[in-house]
């Protein structure tokens, strides 16, 4: 009698098998997509196949585009909501590699400003610090100490950056002085500078040696640029993935505007403050108003990459194209705040979209933003796969130390507020009550930038989001509520990078290019998840557990 194991395969011949009766796995991304077959997907429907793994995940790069113009080395755009991106987010998620789009629920003054400390920023240079002039007084000085917790402050004989550098006070200098004091009598003028130009290294060396609490850098005239801190030295790290614009070698700057005529002059000021990327924001973007004013931004303003949308068809995106669109941003009712498709049963699963959208804009050379559902790294990199260039996050990203807004207790967990910019409470108020405290007044700190003392004029970026300004009811589109904290970005964005590159080993490619390339061609193949494999795919069967996402 034959052995069982004669009737098997030679295990050395398995790979020539494979080859010579070639039938993959799962499904290609074209019979995925079919929305006949499977309906309209999200992106937990599905997930990626494995590859082969033949180079370690640090070799993974992520670069990728999002206008036609600017390039991102990680992925990453934070949504233009007012909970999530002001200019600290902008700065912090420009430093790590992404770009974050500055709201404009608030006045077109205070965009700009921050627009400006974005392309201001120098990595470890405070570029608006608080300054003093000689005719100030110690009692000056403790206000400030008593509202931004620090006092040691350059003195210029106009008060203000720019002017000529006269001397500097710190605590020591005002102890047992009067209030009344004033500074000329106390600060110290024998002064240790550096000039202007020099690099963070060697002002960090500086700093060090001279023992000194900071250290104001000065231009040739002796004019002051900048300054830097003893207290930020430890915190001055390197960013090599910066977004940073090829010729100024300054931080990309993005924001967003509606589509109204107000929004034109909005533009102006915007663009005169450096901007680099703009968004035209509107939940449905195929209107006459985007295309009108893609078009005239087109001819006003020649140098501005546009993204326009939201849009999730292809047929919206042909208007947007056609009329000048640099990046599409594609995304409706898959917002984690939104309540879009259940009230206005309008809108499309989010991956679909993508999908849709994508595989017809990237044969213009445009680029898709997918905006709205991400959850976690695997919604990114499944975004990726259906063609986007990058996507955008919001409640990804609201909760974090640099979105807008206090901490405060919900139930025992520290949270921050996160609401859509179609909440009532977004369409009723420009700016959330309270939730955006920073520093006001004309004095500023590190990474703080300047608001006029009160927000005057609200202009609601919300209701033109929804076309809702003129409705006599405005019907919400989305809730307003909590996020959990989640740290600084600057340890959460790194984490989100890794997780990327650790799922592009796992797929077997090791760029985008060579993503979209496998996706197109077929070698790299999906699988639709039943609800049963949804749930096994997560954690099940456990009494209780910890969920840590990373370290480091
Ligand atoms: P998330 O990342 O899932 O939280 O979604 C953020 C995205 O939701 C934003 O970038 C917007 O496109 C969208 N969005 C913001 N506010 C609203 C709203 O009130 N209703 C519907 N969608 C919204």
């Amino acid at each position: 009698m034959p052995s069982q194991t004669s009737t098997f395969l030679d295990s050395s011949t398995a790979l020539e098998h494979l080859k010579a009766y070639p039938r993959f796995d799962g499904l290609s991304v074209k019979e995925l997509m079919d929305s006949q077959v499977h309906g309209g997907l999200t992106y937990n429907d599905f997930l990626l196949l494995p590859g082969k793994i033949d180079f370690p995940a640090g070799v993974v790069n992520t670069e990728s585009r999002i206008t036609r113009n600017v390039t991102l080395k990680t992925p990453f755009l934070s949504s233009p909501m007012d909970t999530v991106t002001e200019g600290e987010m902008a700065i912090a998620l420009a430093l790590l590699g992404g770009i974050g789009v500055i709201h404009h629920n608030q006045t077109a003054e205070n965009q700009a400003a921050m627009v400006r400390a974005v392309k201001r920023h120098e990595n470890g240079f405070i570029t608006d610090p608080v300054v003093l002039s000689p005719t100030n007084s110690v009692e000056d000085v403790l206000d400030i100490k008593a509202r931004l917790g620090f006092c040691g402050i350059p003195i210029t004989d106009t008060g203000k950056l720019g002017g000529k550098l006269v001397g500097i006070v710190t605590s020591r200098d005002i102890q047992f002085r009067g209030p009344a004091t004033p500074l000329t009598e106390v600060m110290v003028t024998n002064l240790v500078t550096a000039p202007q130009g020099i690099t963070l290294p060697e002002a960090n060396d500086i700093l060090r040696d001279s023992k000194k609490g900071k250290l104001p850098i000065v231009d040739k005239g002796g004019c002051l640029v900048s300054l830097l801190a003893r207290s930020d030295l430890l915190k001055n790290q390197s960013y090599p993935l910066a977004s940073k614009n090829p010729v100024t070698k300054q931080l990309y700057a993005a924001a967003a505007i509606g589509t109204r005529p107000a929004d034109r002059d909005r533009l102006n000021l915007l663009v005169e403050a450096g901007l680099d990327v703009v968004v035209l924001d509107s939940s449905q973007g195929n209107s006459t108003f985007q295309i009108e004013m893609l078009q005239w931004i087109k001819a006003t303003h020649p140098k501005l990459d546009v993204i326009a949308g939201n849009v999730v068809t292809r047929e919206q995106a042909a208007s947007l194209i056609a009329a000048g669109a640099d990046g599409l941003r594609v995304g409706m009712g898959s917002g984690s705040i939104c309540i879009t498709q259940e009230v206005m049963a309008v809108g499309r699963p989010q991956a679909t979209a993508v999908y849709a959208v994508a595989e017809f804009a990237n044969k213009f050379g445009v680029p898709v933003v997918a905006d709205g559902g991400i959850s976690n790294v695997g919604h990114i990199v499944k975004a990726l796969a259906l063609g986007a260039g990058a996507v955008m996050m919001g409640g990804l990203l609201a909760g974090t130390e640099e979105a807008p807004g206090e901490y405060f207790y919900h139930e025992g967990k520290r949270v921050k507020a996160y609401r859509g910019m179609g909440s009532l409470e977004a369409m009723e108020q420009g700016r959330p009550g309270g939730t955006i405290t920073k520093v006001r007044g004309s004095a500023t700190g590190s990474n703080k930038y300047p608001y006029p003392k009160k927000v005057e004029t609200l202009e609601n970026a919300a209701t033109q989001r929804y076309f809702s300004e003129n409705s006599a009811v405005k019907v919400a589109q989305g809730v307003s509520g909590d996020v959990q904290d989640k740290g600084s970005i600057k340890a959460f964005v790194p984490y989100l990078y890794a997780g990327l590159q650790h799922s592009f080993q796992d797929v077997g490619v090791r760029n985008v290019a060579e993503l979209r390339k496998g996706v197109e061609s077929g070698s790299v193949r999906f699988e639709m998840r039943t609800a049963s494999a949804q749930v096994e795919g997560g954690v099940h069967g456990l009494n209780s557990y910890t969920k840590r996402l990373f370290s480091g």
